[in-house]
């Protein structure tokens, strides 16, 4: 199921989509809650309060839904056409991406591939949802594009084996880490944290929805590609990770709990480029969904 964070002028509210139409889940599963269960509820306007409470959840979101067919309620709880799609999560906890994930993409960079995973972490306050403008500042030198699956964890991780790792996975959405890439270059030669450069306020967009970890098979084998302006730029396949989703999981969980909401970007892969005023950049990753954002200047 696809599972999307939307703003009105009412506020924010959860959308879950039916026959590829949005509902509005906070308000359906209030009602369903309080026909069902005869007690007032108040809706749950976040998919990080739903992920938090432990209520993100595909076999829940079918029975709400289930209930809305039954009473013939559908229509009443479509999201409005003045509702705009947001970040699927609009400030996830924690984010933490990874370097050179990709063989080829170390190899582009001239590095060697990594013995154990790079991780580093991007603040929540990078993050945009799609058809939001990515804003370059002045100055810098050169922006890249980088298309990368994102993981979505729905529940607390702490030193997690392996094989159990995708029990941890609320779902899958894509993600731009957008990278100052002279500011990183010159960071790393100085020794200095390359934080600043992938962190940039909205150089973290991100969506445009979650894909539920139900519907994409183990190991995750997804075909992945950026376009900019049309021309592709990547495409390659998480098959061709460095390290796979449960290694990350294990990895991470060992000293880093890990929580509902959190993100781990799993890395982007060869053919990483600069993008400018003007430009269109569509991350797009097969079963998941398209990304797509504006690029303008600061
Ligand atoms: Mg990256």
């Amino acid at each position: 199921m696809k599972v999307a964070q939307f703003e009105d002028a009412q506020g924010f509210c959860v959308g879950v989509q039916l026959n590829r139409r949005w509902i509005n889940y906070s308000d359906a599963e209030a009602a369903y809650t309080s026909i069902t269960h005869r007690v007032v509820v108040e809706p749950t306007t976040t998919t990080l309060q739903l992920l938090e409470d432990g209520r993100f959840d595909p076999r829940e979101f079918k029975v709400v839904l289930q209930f809305l067919q039954r009473h013939k309620l559908v229509e009443q709880y479509l999201i409005s056409n003045e509702a705009v799609l947001k970040a699927p999560i609009l400030r996830p906890p924690k984010i933490i991406a990874l370097g050179l994930n990709y063989a080829l993409h170390a190899k582009e960079g001239r590095l060697a591939v990594p013995k154990e995973p790079i991780i580093f972490a991007k603040p929540g306050s990078s993050v945009i949802g799609h058809d939001e403008p990515i804003l370059l500042p002045r100055g810098l030198g050169r922006m890249d594009h980088e298309v990368e699956l994102a993981v979505v964890i729905g529940r607390r991780a702490t030193e997690v084996k392996k094989k159990d790792a995708p029990t941890y996975v609320a779902g899958y959405t894509v993600a731009n880490d957008v990278t100052a890439r002279d500011v990183q270059s010159k960071d790393i030669e100085n020794k200095h944290p390359w934080f600043r450069s992938k962190s940039f306020d909205t150089f973290t967009p991100l969506g445009p929805w979650i894909v539920t970890a139900d519907e994409v098979d183990s190991p995750v084998h997804l075909t992945l590609e950026c376009r900019v302006n049309g021309r592709v730029r990547q495409k390659a396949n998480t098959r061709d990770l460095v390290f796979d989703i449960p290694t990350l999981i294990e990895f991470i969980s060992k000293n880093i709990t890990l929580e509902p909401g959190d993100i781990i970007s799993t890395g982007t892969p060869q053919g990483i480029g600069p993008i400018k005023h003007g430009d269109t950049v569509v991350c797009r990753i097969e079963k998941v969904g398209e990304l797509r954002n504006p690029v303008r200047n600061r």
